[in-house]
């Protein structure tokens, strides 16, 4: 019983299920029950950034291109995001948290860390509280949360994620590492599939085989985190729930590549995929920014970057792609040499108010969009480089 034990901390992290689809239907209540599909309209180029539990039973994931999404799923309801209705409702799920704990950290639009431990007087014990706060989402959002119930936010992390949608997992003080020891390593987050695949390859399948390891085997796939990687296999994690973290001031993605690249074709392609992961966790965040920057790294460690000024923010990777291919090719303009590192970073953010709806039907622009991305892939097969594209731009 959670009464007789002793929690060190109380931490949970709650996370709401397909949120921005939840919201959709939220609104419309006769998409109920429906494969609902947020992110962008068939026949567009976006990912999918959101979907119900019924269009996941299709296999529509998070971050699959659309076109692969009508695919599998094509009687599903696309529907292009409206980030400002999101914020709104998670602002109102923040409100709700607060008033478990003054402890609380948005980690993303839909998902937050709260620290009870010191809240066990006014909320009561931990699955009580827990209990209340499910409550609290359904019936005053009409929304579900999965929460995890854990002594550090990693545990917590990993238990909500376990009984989702609509779950609540608790795992007592003492229970950590067997909990986690039959979970694949995968479920640990920080752990991508990379790593997953040089684990594998030394026998290590599971949480627990992780957490049996040297340190010293663990070294050449995560360097000097392989101790704490260990760690928290083992379901420790002292990290802190801080409500006064900063919000990002830039989001970006950076890569080091296994063999220097020296062509522009497959520098093109690395600089398209670093877009799309940086578009897409800024449409997850709920964000836009001014300034794309790119990073650049010779294979002799130089370092360079440059950054540009749209016109108005962007949280669109085609945009973001073109921007930081146009800044590359000028960087390699001046010094050509092998490239052993790649970021493209959005900064300049803010909320993304403006409705995806507004440009995603505008046909101008769509038009520009096509016509850019058909000269892209023209120059793509032709190896060129990408030249100014100022003019497009203003
Ligand atoms: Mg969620």
């Amino acid at each position: 019983m959670s009464v007789a034990t002793h929690w060190p901390r109380v931490i949970v992290h709650a996370d709401l299920d397909a949120f921005f689809a939840a919201a959709e239907i939220l609104r419309r209540p006769e998409l109920r029950g429906k494969p609902v599909i947020v992110g962008g309209r068939p026949g567009g180029r976006g990912v999918v950034a959101a979907a119900s539990y019924e269009a996941r039973a299709y296999g529509v994931r998070s971050a699959m291109p659309i076109a692969q999404a009508v695919r599998l799923c094509p009687h599903g309801v696309f529907l292009p995001g409206d980030h400002a209705y999101y914020r709104e409702l998670s602002g109102r799920f923040r409100a709700i948290l607060e008033r478990f704990s003054p402890l609380v950290e948005m980690v993303s639009v839909d998902e937050a860390y709260l620290d009870l431990s010191h809240s066990e007087r006014s909320v009561g014990p931990p699955l009580e509280a827990a209990r209340a706060i499910k409550r609290q989402v359904r019936e005053e959002l009409g929304l579900t949360v999965s929460l995890g119930v854990a002594t550090s936010r990693l545990v917590a992390k990993i238990a909500s994620d376990l009984d989702k949608p609509d779950g609540l997992r608790l795992i007592e003080p003492g229970a950590e590492a067997v909990t986690l020891a039959p979970l694949p390593v995968e479920r640990m987050p920080g752990i991508g599939p990379k790593s997953v695949e040089r684990l594998q390859r030394i026998g290590v399948t599971t949480l627990g085989g992780l957490a049996r390891m040297p340190a010293a085997a663990l070294r050449p796939i995560f360097g000097r985190r392989a101790d704490e990687v260990i760690a928290r296999a083992r379901g420790i994690d002292p990290r802190p729930v801080n409500p006064e973290r900063e919000p990002a001031k830039s989001i970006g993605r950076e890569r080091t590549f296994g063999q220097d690249l020296t062509d522009r074709h497959e520098i093109e392609r690395a600089l398209y995929h670093l877009a799309e992961r940086t578009g897409r966790d800024l449409r997850r965040e709920g964000l836009q920014g001014r300034v794309v920057a790119v990073k650049l790294r010779y294979s002799d460690f130089e370092t360079v970057g440059r950054q540009r000024r749209l016109p108005r923010p962007t949280d669109d990777h085609q945009e973001i792609a073109e921007v930081a291919m146009d800044l590359v090719a000028r960087l390699l303009e001046e010094r050509q040499a092998p490239v052993r590192l790649l970021g493209v970073r959005v900064a300049g953010l803010g909320p993304a108010a403006i409705q995806l709806t507004m440009f995603g039907d505008d046909p101008l622009r769509r038009h520009r969009l096509n016509h850019a991305l058909d000269d892209l892939a023209a120059r793509y097969h032709a190896g060129l480089v990408i030249p100014a594209r100022v003019a497009r731009h203003t």
